[in-house]
């Protein structure tokens, strides 16, 4: 069946509401009360309170299409078919109410019946020890023993102590001209062939201090479905790119860029780097955080500035992000209408940013062009930690980007040297801010927009935006 990402959306919130489920608004991406996490990065991290109990959920099941930002997976951004530094998460959840029997019959139900997925592309994986998850797949489900995979650590999901426990995941097969040929190519394998689009997490056990697995009172039901994949699949396009969730905003990129996606490989990947930047910074803005030096911060500046860089492999020289930002608003504007709201702020943020590091980029670039050539030149293959420190120092180049860059001419760079120049670095500033006040690296940013006050009110809209639907 042929369903726009909205129409996904929408069917999968119907679905478990049908079933019991309370409609849960997506939460900002900045976790709210939440230390430990960065960036929310599952559709279970804004309700962590009431996996671990420490609050009581309106209803005992619940369902959210989750924005959701994972850092660990920008490099595979532009790479792989199926990640996203930005994506959004399908998930239903059930606290100490319905367990594995239900959670595997519903995702069952929702792929085949309403999606019309053929049953005979989908796989599941099941951990090793758990039989009742492997009995309900083949006995319940009728899964046959060849479409079940038995793994191990893949299947189990724990961070350090706490609720834990088993997952299935399911996988759905392209075909075999997109795999890689080998004689082992199954769910869980690196090529493109099986994808996996779900994983239902089966909280069972609590992680105790001293290692063991104790069985908890009040099991969970916790899963996620990557809604562009899911997409990809039922759009019948080869990755996520493709689906109506970015092909706006790479249309948009084309026509800046004045070259057209889809011809060469490698200008493709730039596309889509600049899609999935782009729309993350995005979110991000409309979520309150600014590009900056820090933190959450920084990632963004970081994701902007390679979007830029991606922007220039396909051609373009002048600031152009913000010229984007209205594709991903009319992309992404009926679930998140925050965007379109936002959208002259966000614009402004991403302008202002990219003007300064389109600045200093052209001439860091010559230096560590120039700097790249002596070494080659020299048969030395590796770049010190200082000069990539100057040059993140004084032209702003993120040190991932000094790599690509190095690593296209085939050298390495010091990481380790580098780390020590950056923390004498933030040493001496400290040291300096004690003695002269204010003056820290965002101010600037925040001076030339002046939009101190409205940040304020966006960041109270977000939390108001969490209140129950
Ligand atoms: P993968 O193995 O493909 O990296 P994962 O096992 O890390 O995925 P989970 O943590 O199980 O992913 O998250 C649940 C679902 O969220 C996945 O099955 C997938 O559909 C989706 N997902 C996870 N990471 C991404 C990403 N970076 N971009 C897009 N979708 C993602
Ligand atoms: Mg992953
Ligand atoms: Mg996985
Ligand atoms: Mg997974």
């Amino acid at each position: 069946k042929r369903l726009s990402a909205q129409e996904i959306r929408d069917s999968f919130k119907s679905y478990f509401a049908e079933r019991g489920h309370l409609v849960f608004p997506s939460a900002s991406l900045v976790p709210h009360d939440d230390p430990t996490l960065l960036w929310i990065n599952a559709g279970m991290a804004p309700l962590k309170p009431y996996f671990d109990g420490r609050e009581i959920p309106e209803r005992a099941r619940i369902v959210s299409v989750q924005k959701c930002i994972r850092t660990n997976d920008i490099e595979n951004v532009g790479y792989t078919a199926r990640h996203q530094t930005m994506f959004e998460m399908l998930g239903n959840f059930s606290f100490g109410d319905y367990f594995k029997r239900d959670a595997i019959r519903w995702a069952w139900g929702y792929l085949t019946e309403v999606l019309e997925l053929e049953p005979e592309r989908l796989y599941a994986t099941v951990h090793h020890e758990d039989q009742e998850a492997y009995d309900i797949w083949h006995q319940e489900i009728g899964l046959p023993k060849e479409r079940i995979v038995l793994g191990d650590e893949d299947n189990f999901w724990e961070i350090g102590e706490g609720p834990c426990g088993p997952c299935s995941e399911i996988y759905y097969d392209r075909g075999r001209e997109f795999g890689c040929g080998s004689p082992d190519c199954k769910p869980g394998c690196d090529c493109d062939r099986f994808l996996e689009i779900w994983n239902l997490v089966f909280t069972q056990f609590n992680k105790e201090p001293d290692g063991s697995y104790t069985p908890l009172p009040k099991k969970n039901i916790d899963t996620g479905m990557g809604l562009e994949r899911i997409a990809s699949v039922l759009q019948g396009v080869p990755n996520n790119f493709e689906t109506d969730l970015f092909r706006p905003i790479i249309a948009e990129a084309e026509r800046v860029a004045g070259v057209p996606y889809g011809v060469d490989a490698g200008r493709d990947v730039h596309f889509k780097i600049i899609a999935d930047h782009l729309r993350t910074v995005v979110f991000a803005v409309g979520d309150g955080v600014l590009p900056g030096n820090e933190g959450r911060s920084y990632i963004i500046r970081r994701l902007l500035r390679r979007a830029v860089r991606s922007g220039r492999k396909l051609g373009v020289e002048r600031p152009f992000l913000h010229e984007l930002a209205p594709a991903v608003a009319e992309a992404m504007g009926v679930e998140y209408p925050e965007v379109a709201e936002k959208l002259e702020f966000i614009q402004r943020v991403v302008r202002t940013e990219e003007e300064r590091f389109l600045e200093t980029l052209s001439e860091g670039e010559a230096l560590l062009q120039e700097t790249l050539e002596r070494l080659a030149a020299q048969g030395d293959r590796v770049l010190s930690g200082q000069d990539a420190f100057r040059l993140y120092d004084t032209f702003g180049f993120p040190i991932d980007l000094t790599e690509e860059i190095a690593r296209e001419h085939g050298i390495s760079v010091d990481r380790d040297g580098f780390q020590r120049a950056l923390d004498a670095q933030r040493e001496r500033a400290r040291a300096a801010r004690q003695t002269a006040e204010g003056m820290n690296s965002e101010r600037g940013v925040l001076e030339t927009l002046t939009v101190e006050s409205r940040f304020v009110g966006y960041d109270q809209l977000v939390t108001d935006s969490r209140v129950i639907a």
